[in-house]
């Protein structure tokens, strides 16, 4: 289950109270596009004065223009996805370490950087997805995938993908790097096609009967509930789903989340609004603009993430997870995973 909720000092108005004289600007360097996270914005900048200047690009770019400009850069906040953009981000340097009692107890431990460099502050399941009409038995973890019982009916896109990598990596640290390759020798095996497309093209190849069993993240699906998804949404009832790993270590985690950068000018805005991400409403806002599940325990769900049902979450310290990065882009390389 998603943890009880928990009363912290951490409410929306805390945050806030201490911020009131604050005023200035906040350079958030962004790799979200959410029509919410406008609202996140708005209400950060009417409740503390503080003007946020958005630089919005793909992530892996944003990183790259950050070390780019060294001491010059005016980035504040890294705003990203993924725990191997996070941990990349941190490699690269261009993340400082934040000490605030707020985020330590707010955010959980197992989804922030061990130095404080990134914090998550919202999380995505890794799951799986099936042909109801077609799968009687689907698999129950993620080593089932594995199974030869599955040949030629698992749809999954390429190794490239950052979700992928993750994955893999949770996979390394929970039961080493010889059964990890293992793991990625049997899935490209039971591949139903080469690996293609977006996770929500995983969706489609149940729909068109390309794939009997697909994974993807939890919020590709839950998004077909909340609007219309061409190819998915209509078709939605044919689609089952499972939350790996139930009676082991649970479904595993990804992270959206957010560190400041390495040379803030404006460093005590950044830390106030890493704080004010984590109150209650902005992590309302920040879970259900993507359909996703709130980092801070005791947060409501956005109705399309509920319909999924509750599940058990992977804890494991994804600090950890991620040193296990490089170890699963090399094992996908030999398992000849595309
Ligand atoms: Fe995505």
């Amino acid at each position: 289950m998603l943890k009880a909720p928990t009363v912290l000092a951490g409410t929306l108005a805390a945050v806030l109270a201490t911020s009131a004289a604050a005023e200035g600007e906040l350079n958030l360097y962004s790799s979200r596009h959410y029509d919410t996270d406008e609202r996140l914005y708005s209400d950060f900048e009417d409740a503390t004065g503080i003007t946020i200047n958005r630089i919005e690009g793909k992530a892996d770019e944003l990183i790259a223009r950050m070390s780019a400009e060294g001491a010059n850069s005016p980035a504040d906040i890294l705003l990203t996805v993924d725990t191997s953009r996070l941990a990349r981000a941190k490699n690269a340097g261009i993340l400082q370490s934040v000490d605030s009692d707020l985020l330590e107890a707010r955010v959980p431990g197992y989804l922030q950087d061990a130095d404080n460099q990134w914090f998550g502050f919202s999380q995505r399941a890794r799951i799986i997805f099936y042909d109801k009409n077609d799968v009687t038995n689907p698999p129950r973890t993620y080593l089932d995938l594995a199974d030869s019982a599955y040949q030629g009916q698992i749809c999954i896109r390429s190794s490239s993908n950052t979700y992928n990598q993750t994955l893999l990596a949770s996979i390394v640290t929970h039961h080493g790097a010889e059964k990890a390759l293992e793991w990625a020798d049997g899935v490209v095996a039971n591949m139903a096609r080469a690996p293609q497309g977006g996770d929500t093209d995983q969706l489609r190849g149940i729909v068109s009967g390309e794939c009997e069993i697909a994974v993807g993240n939890s919020y590709y699906f839950a998004r077909t509930i909340r609007k219309n998804v061409k190819g998915v949404s209509d078709q939605r009832d044919m689609i089952g789903w499972v939350f790996p790993s139930q009676n082991t270590v649970g479904a595993h985690m990804n992270l959206s989340g957010a560190g400041v950068a390495a040379h803030a000018p404006n460093r005590d805005n950044a830390v106030k609004f890493l704080e004010y991400l984590a109150s209650d409403q902005a992590q309302q806002y920040f879970s259900a603009g993507n359909d996703e599940y709130p980092s801070v325990p005791g947060v409501g769900l956005a109705p399309s993430i509920a319909a999924l049902g509750h599940f058990k979450p992977d804890d494991i310290n994804l600090s950890e997870v991620a040193k296990n990065i490089p170890e699963a882009q090399k094992i996908f390389n030999e398992a000849g995973w595309e």
